[in-house]
């Protein structure tokens, strides 16, 4: 596994890859990495024979106010870890000088995916999603992936970046792959390790009231006022859980649904707050 850090050293080497005819994949992350991020190395497996993993915390994705600084930075464990697990051939490290020259505040090319950020954390979190779109970019072109893989966790994300393939033709396929989960159902997040005991013990209710939600619906309950009341009730169950939206959205415009379709696929989606620690979740359901 050979680490690089330069957009030039990273260039050459993912030419030379694709000169020899292998398939690219890219697996992009923030580090701080568990058993999620390595079940997306694991799956990028599956699509290629020449995985990258990117680390790289981008400053463009963060609001005012928000997590940057205190983002966890674990560098020499991601190493050892990717190396433990093997499946990557290259780990990528910009550093953000090299990935914004003129500092992340001159920055004055974006790109932006219109509508699909207008919900979600999108409404919540201004600007968040064009940093990610243009981090994404800017990887995209460093590492010349014929693949890329993300967490169907961050469903919205996942949604927009394909857009963005697809709108820009890329021509680069986007796998999403199921959340991993701790045994009690909460979803691993490099955040979950700012929970205090007693938030921890109430975290898996995002996924206890996703799951009640999707029970509903495969129940046969259409309207989505009352999925929405039951799923916000249900988080209301935990006495720390402060709700930052609660929502039931398609999955093509990720506008909310009024009305469940007979067929089709609906993304419910939550962010909740146990003290300074939000925590998104969500669940895809095939309406029967
Ligand atoms: P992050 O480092 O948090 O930006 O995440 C990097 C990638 O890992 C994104 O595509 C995330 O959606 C994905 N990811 C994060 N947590 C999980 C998880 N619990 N299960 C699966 N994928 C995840």
């Amino acid at each position: 596994m050979q680490r690089l850090s330069t957009v030039q050293a990273m260039q050459q080497e993912a030419d030379a890859a694709r000169s020899a005819g292998r398939r690219l994949v890219l697996v992009p992350t923030m580090g701080a990495l568990h058993e999620g991020h390595l079940a997306l190395v694991q799956a990028a497996r599956h699509h290629g024979d020449h995985v990258t993993v990117s680390i790289f915390v981008n400053p463009t994705q963060f609001g005012p106010g928000e997590d940057f600084e205190q983002y966890p930075r674990t560098l020499e464990a991601d190493l050892a870890a990717l190396q433990a697990v093997g499946g990557a051939e290259v780990v990528f490290t910009p550093t953000v000088e090299a990935f914004y020259p003129d500092g992340p505040a001159m920055q004055r090319t974006w790109v932006t995916v219109t509508e699909l950020d207008a919900h979600l954390c999108g409404a919540h979190r201004p600007g968040h999603f064009q940093g990610v779109t243009t981090v994404v970019a800017k990887l995209f072109h460093a590492c010349r992936p014929h693949v890329a893989v993300f967490g169907r966790k961050d469903a919205q994300q996942l949604l927009i970046l394909r857009r963005m393939a697809r709108d820009l033709n890329l021509g680069i396929e986007l796998v999403g792959v199921p959340t991993v989960r701790e045994p009690d159902g909460l979803a691993r997040s490099s955040r979950n390790r700012f929970l205090s005991p007693a938030e921890r013990a109430q975290a898996p209710v995002l996924y206890q009231a996703l799951q009640a939600t999707e029970g509903a619906i495969r129940g046969g309950e259409r309207r989505t006022e009352a999925l929405v009341e039951g799923l916000r009730r249900h988080l209301g169950t935990a006495p720390d859980a402060r709700i930052q939206y609660a929502s039931l959205v398609d999955t093509e415009r990720l506008q909310p649904v009024e009305t469940l379709p007979l067929h089709g696929e609906v993304l419910v989606a939550v962010a909740v707050y146990f003290g300074a620690t939000r925590l998104i979740d969500n669940v895809f359901v095939q309406v029967p």
